[in-house]
């Protein structure tokens, strides 16, 4: 990449959080590059001139600007740069203004302010009104200072030309950049809220303890293939058997880990069958998305069997545990809570009647 493509990259990399738009920062790091780069000329033009002490005020403003750029990779709220960005301006603006003339002063860098302002979506149109206004009254106040009896240089002098035009040329510049920026942004900062979006329901969709889907996601899951027309679908509930058993004579760890083990192996099982989820402490909800109820309960049987011929081993020690299964199949008549409740209840028959079974 040359150099030119290497700085573009500095000033776009993205420091805010996946969960933040990043266009103010990005567009405030492009304007007070380009400030900063004027301001230098400037102190250099002050110094050889001889303008003291508008070569310091020149110099100490390009260090802060140079301070703020740094921070601005540290720190994730765009508008606070922005703020930093122009309240430097405002300073400029109040010092340069009177004595070099209202033309050369920097109060236009001010409307960049309000224009990123009503971009920055993380502000309300009040607070976005109320910026705006405190804008426009400062602008009006350098307006007041700025009067042909303070300048020190004359009008017709090539000093006030100078100032004037690479004032005027370097704004177009930036109201260019932040014009284009602003349009093309906005798309950028949509797709990464987008993404992070889909990163969050994914996650709000996740058991952390066994990584199977939760309770919320498996529920919309159930109710978007039941809307496929002649799916037969059925669904069973797992519970395990004396699983509070295992908890006290064994731990908290030991019962976790009975849990883990089951949501892998269920997941394995029902890899070409449907889904599964952790659907409560230690019950589990199986949708089978392409059988109906007697081919479901067959194949429940066999994991049935499997579980209970699973040996678990924590810490050295073995034991097994079993499981009772509820199962229904879905029928449209009465819908996916009503299928669940009623797998539900049969899941309870099985408790009362023994454990260890699967309840058709
Ligand atoms: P039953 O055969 O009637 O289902 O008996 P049970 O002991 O399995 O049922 P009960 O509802 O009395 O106990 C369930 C236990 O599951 C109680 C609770 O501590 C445990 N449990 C629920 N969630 C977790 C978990 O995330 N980790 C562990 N280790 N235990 C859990
Ligand atoms: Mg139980
Ligand atoms: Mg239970």
């Amino acid at each position: 990449m040359n150099p030119f493509g290497q700085i573009l990259e500095v000033l776009r990399s993205d420091r805010s959080g996946e969960d933040r738009a990043n266009g103010v920062m990005i567009l405030t790091r492009f304007l007070v590059s380009i400030v900063f780069m004027m301001f230098m000329v400037f102190a250099i033009f002050c110094q050889v001139r001889s303008l003291f002490p508008y070569n310091v005020y020149y110099f100490v403003a390009s260090v802060a600007l140079i301070g703020v750029l740094m921070v601005s990779y540290k720190f994730k709220h765009g508008y606070v740069i922005t703020g930093a960005f122009m309240v430097i301006v405002f300073f400029m603006s109040y010092l340069i203004g009177p004595a070099f003339g209202w033309k050369a002063s920097y109060h236009e860098y001010l409307l960049l302010g309000i224009m990123t302002c009503w971009y920055d979506s993380s502000k309300s149109v009040k607070q976005k009104t109320m910026i705006s206004g405190i804008f426009s009254m400062l602008i009006a106040a350098l307006a007041m200072f700025c009067k042909t009896e303070t300048m020190i240089i004359e009008e017709t002098s090539y000093e006030y030309r100078i100032f004037t035009i690479v004032n005027i040329l370097v704004f177009c510049l930036c109201l260019s950049i932040a014009a284009y920026f602003l349009c093309s942004q906005t798309v950028n900062d949509e797709r990464k809220l987008l993404l992070y979006n889909q990163k969050l329901k994914h996650i709000a969709g996740i058991d952390p303890l066994t990584n199977l889907m939760n309770r919320r996601a498996v529920g919309e899951k159930f109710e978007e293939i039941s809307h496929i027309q002649d799916a037969v679908i059925t669904v069973a509930i797992g519970d395990i058997d004396f699983f509070k058993k295992v908890n006290d004579t064994r731990g908290h760890d030991c019962g976790d880990y009975v849990l883990k083990t089951l949501a892998y192996e269920f997941e394995k099982f029902m890899s070409d069958k449907g889904y599964v989820a952790r659907w409560g402490g230690e019950e589990f909800l199986f949708v089978f998305s392409d059988s109906n109820g007697d081919d479901a309960y067959a194949m429940l049987e066999m994991l049935r069997e499997k579980v209970q011929g699973y040996k678990f081993e924590f810490f050295g020690h073995e034991f097994n545990i079993t499981m009772t299964f509820g199962v229904e199949e879905y029928s449209n008549r009465f819908g996916t809570e009503e299928a669940i409740k009623k797998a539900d209840e049969k899941l309870y028959l099985g408790k009362e009647s023994g454990r260890n079974k699967v309840v058709y």
